[in-house]
C-alpha cells in the first residue's frame, strides 16, 4: 500500500503543485483588515479542497479569522487519530518593491517556489493535504484518522485559538498533533523539536522625582533614577552571564547525557552564531554548548532600556524616571509567575535608597517539551529517516509557538514538531520561497508519518 500511495504522490506531482500555486495567490494577511475578505477565501478555498477529497470540511467562526477543521475517519475504531495543525493566513508583503516576484502571483525559479505564504505555512501544511489526497485517492483509506484544524490568525498571535480549542475539546480528540511550521536542517537532514523554551517578562518603572530637575541646582543631593535601575539591572547577572537572582534555576531541568550527546550531534556552534548575528564574541553561561544554551538554559534579557534626554546635543537635567522592559526565556518545569516574582523580589532587594520601583505588563507562557519516548515520535523520526535519508536530529528550540502550550494543556497528547522548509526560505521577509523539493519532500514524510503510525 505505501509504495502505491508514494507512487500516485510522484506521479500527480504537477497537479499537486498547481494546487499549492492557486492556493498562495489567495492574499490571506491576517494583519491588514482590508485584506478580510482574502483571508476567509483562503479559508473557503482549503475547507473546499479538503471536501473534495472526502473530508467533512468546514469553515468554524471564532471571534477572529475562521478556524478550517476537516476529518476522515475509517470503520475501524483502533486506529490512532492524527491532529494536523497549519495557519492558511499569512504575513504582510510590504514592503512590495524589495520582492523580485509579486507576492501572490506565486511564479516557480530554478526549483523554488516564490510567494508569500509558501513556506510559513501554506506549502507545509498543503503537503500533509496531499498526502491524504494520495492515501484516499491511489486506496480508498487511510491508515490512521485524520483531523485538521487550520487556523486563520497564527500571524497576529492566535489570539483566538486557545478559547477556541478549549470550547470544541472534544472535536480535537486524538492521539497526536502534528505541527510542520519550521525547518530542515537541509534537504537530506530532517530536524524533529522536542522542546520550545517559554517566556516570562514586565516592565519596570524607577522614579526618584516628581519631574526632570536641573543636574546644577539638586545634582549631588537626589538620587538618579538611571544610575539606579542601572545598579538594579546589573546587580541580576555576574560577569560570565550566570543570572544571579536567587531561586532562578531551581526548577531548571537537568539534560541527561544521552541529550547533550544528541544536540552535539548538530553542526551549529560559535562559528554559527558570530556569522549569523556578527556577534564580536559568542557570550553566555559557562559550562554548556551554544545548542544546550539555546534551547535547554534560561535567559534573563533587557529589550528596552530609556531615560532622561536623548535628543540631540545635551540637556544637563537628572531625570525623574528610567524603564526597562525585561524578558526571560523559559525552560521546562519554570512557572512564568515564580520566575516573574522572583525576579521582582531581586530588583526590590537591589534598589539603592530613595528609589520607587513599580513593575507592570507582566505576562508569561510556560515551556514546551515533548517525551522523545512517545510511540509518535519514534513514527516521525523513522518517517523522516526514510524520507530524508538520515535519521532526525533532536533539536530544543530557543523561541516559544504559544499554540503548543495550548495543545499540550487541553489535549495532553504528544506533539510532533516536524518542519517541511528550509532555514533560508525568507519567512516573513521579502523574496519568500519554498523549494519544490520541500513540498514533494514534505508530502513523502507524511505519508510515511501515517503509515508509521
Ligand atoms: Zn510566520
Amino acid at each position: 500500500m505505501l509504495d502505491r500511495v508514494l507512487g500516485y504522490a510522484r506521479d500527480h506531482r504537477d497537479e499537486y503543485l498547481r494546487d499549492l500555486l492557486e492556493y498562495l495567490a489567495i492574499p490571506s494577511v491576517s494583519a491588514q483588515p482590508d485584506r478580510a475578505r482574502d483571508v476567509k477565501m483562503a479559508a473557503m478555498w482549503l475547507s473546499a479542497h479538503l471536501r473534495d477529497l472526502g473530508l467533512r470540511a468546514e469553515v468554524m467562526a471564532t471571534a477572529g479569522h475562521p478556524v478550517v477543521y476537516a476529518e476522515w475517519s475509517g470503520h475501524d475504531h483502533h486506529r490512532p487519530t492524527v491532529l494536523i495543525y497549519g495557519h492558511y493566513d499569512v504575513q504582510p508583503a510590504e514592503p512590495f518593491e524589495l520582492w523580485h516576484d509579486e507576492p501572490f502571483k506565486p511564479t516557480v525559479r530554478d526549483g523554488y517556489i516564490y510567494a508569500r505564504g509558501a513556506d510559513d505555512n501554506k506549502g507545509q501544511h498543503l503537503a500533509h493535504v496531499k498526502a491524504v489526497a494520495s492515501y484516499l485517492r491511489a486506496e480508498g483509506t487511510l491508515p490512521v484518522n485524520v483531523k485538521f484544524l487550520v487556523e486563520g490568525e497564527e500571524e497576529i498571535g492566535s489570539p483566538n485559538l486557545g478559547e477556541f480549542i478549549a470550547a470544541h475539546r472534544e472535536l480535537f480528540a486524538c492521539n497526536c498533533v502534528m505541527i510542520s511550521d519550521s525547518a530542515l536542517f537541509s534537504l537530506t537532514q530532517p530536524v524533529l523539536t522536542y522542546g520550545l523554551r517559554g517566556l516570562a517578562g514586565f516592565e519596570v518603572q524607577v522614579r526618584c522625582l516628581e519631574r526632570d530637575v536641573h543636574s546644577g541646582h539638586y545634582g549631588g543631593n537626589v538620587q538618579n533614577p538611571a544610575f539606579a535601575l542601572a545598579q538594579i539591572l546589573a546587580s541580576l547577572k555576574d560577569e560570565q552571564g550566570r543570572i544571579t537572582v536567587p531561586g532562578f534555576y531551581d526548577d531548571v531541568r537537568t539534560l541527561g547525557a544521552d541529550e547533550r550527546a544528541a544536540l552535539a550531534r548538530i553542526p551549529y556552534g560559535e562559528a554559527e552564531v558570530m556569522r549569523e548575528t556578527g556577534a564580536l564574541r559568542v557570550f553566555g553561561e559557562p559550562g554548556f554548548t551554544v545548542n544546550e544554551r539555546r534551547g535547554a538554559r534560561p535567559t534573563l534579557e533587557i529589550n528596552g532600556l530609556w531615560s532622561g534626554y536623548t535628543g540631540l546635543g545635551s540637556k544637563t537635567i537628572i531625570p525623574a524616571t528610567a524603564h526597562a522592559k525585561i524578558t526571560c526565556r523559559l525552560v521546562p518545569h519554570q512557572d512564568p509567575d515564580k520566575v516573574i516574582r522572583l525576579v521582582q523580589d531581586a530588583m526590590r532587594a537591589a534598589a539603592p535608597p530613595g528609589v520607587e520601583i513599580t513593575f507592570s505588563d507582566s505576562r508569561g507562557t510556560p515551556a514546551s517539551l515533548v517525551s522523545l519516548d512517545a510511540p509518535e515520535i519514534q513514527a516521525a523520526a523513522r518517517a523522516a529517516q526514510a524520507a530524508y535519508g538520515n535519521p532526525p536530529f533532536y533539536e530544543l528550540e530557543g523561541g516559544s509557538i504559544p499554540v503548543v502550550h495550548d495543545f499540550q494543556t487541553l489535549l495532553g497528547k504528544p506533539i510532533v514538531l516536524l518542519g517541511f522548509g528550509l532555514p533560508g526560505d525568507n519567512i516573513h521577509a521579502p523574496n519568500e520561497r519554498f523549494a519544490v523539493a520541500c513540498y514533494e519532500k514534505g508530502i513523502e514524510a507524511s505519508i510515511r508519518f501515517m503509515a508509521e503510525l
